[in-house]
């Protein structure tokens, strides 16, 4: 892995243009927890997350991680993302995300069984943004979310990682790391 490479400013601004693009399009977002926080903050965590524990210097991976959430829950269009990022971020979306015609029950089980079966940036993503909620859920729980759910979502969330597997040691390791502290901030709350 090249840690000293550097950028180009197309690659700076593609970057740039991620962020705002999401920035716009999550702008009337909240994360469910009791604090209001910006919903793009959670793109942002799972970039940071690729970047800084997982070293990754693709642009169009880090890109991708920014604009993860945009098809599954705001107006943006494939042919935006196509337009202004490229056939290659546009794909990475794709890949990480749902089938919102499908019944919750069944997105999650896809999920566990599409895991293995995606490209490794995809796969690197999928890790970040799993560690990314399973601290959230441990730690700024959505406010309507029983401790039963939110034990089942990080049960949930080991077996879709279990097919992430073999992408990259240090992202996996920070899921395994984040689990566990999540697993013993949940035992040891009773609300
Ligand atoms: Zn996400």
């Amino acid at each position: 892995m090249n840690l000293t490479k550097t950028f180009s400013v197309d690659e700076i601004g593609l970057l740039l243009n991620a962020l705002q693009f999401a920035t716009t399009k999550h702008r009337n977002q909240q994360r469910k927890s009791r604090e209001a926080i910006p919903y793009i903050n959670h793109p942002i965590d799972v970039m940071m997350t690729l970047w800084e524990v997982g070293e990754i210097r693709e642009i169009s991976t880090l890109m991708a991680a920014l604009l993860h959430d945009t098809l599954e829950d705001t107006d943006a269009t494939e042919i935006e993302i196509l337009e202004l990022f490229g056939e290659q971020v546009l794909y990475l979306v794709q890949e990480v995300t749902d089938d919102k015609s499908l019944p919750k029950q069944q997105r999650k089980l896809n999920q566990i069984e599409s895991a293995s079966h995606k490209s490794v940036a995809a796969k690197q993503i999928k890790l970040a943004d799993k560690t990314c909620n399973i601290h959230d859920i441990a730690y700024l729980p959505p406010d309507n979310w029983s401790l039963q759910q939110r034990q089942d979502y990080l049960d949930w969330t080991i077996k879709v990682v279990a097919g992430l597997r073999g992408t990259n040691l240090a992202l996996e390791n920070h899921y395994d790391v984040t689990l566990i502290q999540a697993q013993t901030m949940l035992s040891s709350n009773v609300s």
